[in-house]
């Protein structure tokens, strides 16, 4: 009997697990050497609760108290126990430790057998790991897009804190269980928006990555126009993307306010006529496709008769309505694909493309006429407003299109000086003489 008892001592002295033996009065009365060495490098190990536990554990209660409360619920129930216990080394090197506590007889005295695993090297791991996690967060959340992880089945299972402004939510909770419900059913393309995102998703894991535009929704349901970039990648050996949700809303914003801007820069606001510019842009590549098919190429500068005498009549609003009639006027007998421009404040250029000298000519006496023939009725008033216009084309491969407006001119001027109210030729009106 005794030999066994020797052997099994020998047994656990020199089992790799620490291991204490407690009497009921908690104090020690064997511990291994495994036990020995994790306590104490100089091998005084006293094994008393007290002075190699905190004074508190992790949980808030007091160290020895607790202790001896789980002592009394085993000697009672005689049902071992398994528990986290955080010991501290005579050095106050903390050893958070898992440990299994058990009754055993030992001569006719119940007595405690306690087990330690050391969880140092598992906790370091998992202070490491929590710090990888923050870091990442830290890193996702200070991110200018929003950014998550996605599953196979469009499930975002982790999202940064961007996703609260994007959507004005309070949570990415509430982004994670409505994520379905902040697109509309439908994208703008009438495509399902479940549909399309699982379509999108099977691409970017074919593919690996893609970029579209997706409509999103506030869960007020203001719609927020984005751009999504899907990233395959692989997380615990399973298929996963990355998702990135850019808002477009001040991109749209400003596309649409350079559109309107060149709207405003290429007409004129008063008749809604093309602007100048408008007209620059689109005769000088017609002037040399004309050239260059040989094709005919006609300009018209009409400018009002005595408009200054209008204004000084009937007032600066009465003129701005006349000319808005005249342009009025002159787009009605103008064929479809002319360019009809303001030119300056009562002046208005039109270009002709690809039409006989004779109907180029035909136009612009249509345009006097339209203005010579009715009068033009105002607030009851009847104003009779004249057309002077001078008719240019190109004659020569080398002439630029400020020539030929200077051509144009030049016959307006004769339109002018020979009377107003009629339509003249730069042939005719280079060789007069003022
Ligand atoms: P002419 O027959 O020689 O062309 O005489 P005119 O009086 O038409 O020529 P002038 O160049 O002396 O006057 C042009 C007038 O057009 C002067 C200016 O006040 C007026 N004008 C220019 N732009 C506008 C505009 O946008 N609205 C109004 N109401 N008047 C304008
Ligand atoms: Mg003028
Ligand atoms: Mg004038």
């Amino acid at each position: 009997m005794t030999e066994i008892r020797t052997t099994l001592m020998q047994i656990i002295d020199n089992l790799p697990i620490p291991c204490i033996l407690r009497n009921e009065e908690c104090v020690m009365v064997y511990s291994n050497k495994a036990a020995e060495s994790m306590f104490s490098s100089d091998g005084e190990f006293t094994g008393d609760c007290e002075e190699f536990s905190p004074p508190f554990q992790p949980d808030g209660s007091p160290s020895m108290r607790k202790y001896r409360v789980l002592i009394r619920h085993i000697l009672d129930q005689g049902q071992p126990i398994k528990l986290e216990w955080l010991y501290c080394r005579r050095d106050k090197e903390l050893i958070p430790s898992e440990i299994t506590l058990m009754r055993v007889e030992l001569g006719g005295e119940p007595h405690i057998l306690e087990f330690l695993q050391d969880l140092r090297e598992s906790h370091q791991t998992r202070i490491a790991e929590r710090e990888i996690r923050q870091r990442l967060q830290v890193m996702m959340d200070s991110c200018p897009v929003t950014c998550g992880i996605v599953d196979i089945h469009f499930n975002v299972l982790e999202v940064n804190n961007v996703v609260m402004s994007l959507f004005g939510i309070l949570n990415k909770q509430t982004f994670l269980n409505r994520f379905f419900e902040l697109s509309p059913e439908y994208q703008p393309d009438g495509q399902l928006s479940r549909r399309k995102a699982l379509d999108k998703l099977k691409q970017a894991f074919e593919s690996g990555r893609i970029h579209y535009e997706w409509l999103h929704q506030s869960i007020y349901g203001e719609q927020i126009p984005c751009e999504v970039t899907l990233v395959r990648v692989k997380l615990n050996n399973q298929n996963m993307a990355i998702i990135y949700i850019h808002d477009l809303r001040e991109i749209k914003k400003s596309i649409a306010m350079m559109e309107k801007m060149e709207s405003i820069a290429y007409s004129d606001e008063l008749t809604g006529l093309f602007s100048r510019r408008y007209f620059v842009e689109k005769a000088t590549p017609a002037l040399e496709r004309a050239k260059a098919n040989d094709e005919t190429f006609h300009l018209i500068m009409a400018d009002l008769d005595h408009f200054k005498a209008v204004n000084d009549t009937y007032g600066h609003p009465i003129g701005d309505e006349v000319l808005k009639i005249t342009a009025k006027r002159m787009t009605g007998v103008t064929r479809q694909g002319s360019i009809i421009a303001r030119y300056g404040g009562e002046e208005f250029i039109v270009l002709l493309s690809n039409m006989t000298h004779d109907a180029a000519l035909k136009t612009a006496q249509r345009i006097q006429k339209s203005m010579e023939e009715s009068a033009i009725t105002i607030k009851g008033m009847s104003l009779n407003v004249t057309v002077s216009l001078g008719l240019a084309s190109f004659s020569d491969p080398s002439e630029s299109l400020d020539d030929i407006i200077h051509k144009a001119d030049v016959a307006l001027y004769g339109a002018k000086r020979t009377g107003r109210n009629k339509v003249m030729e730069y042939e005719n009106a280079k060789d007069l003489t003022w």
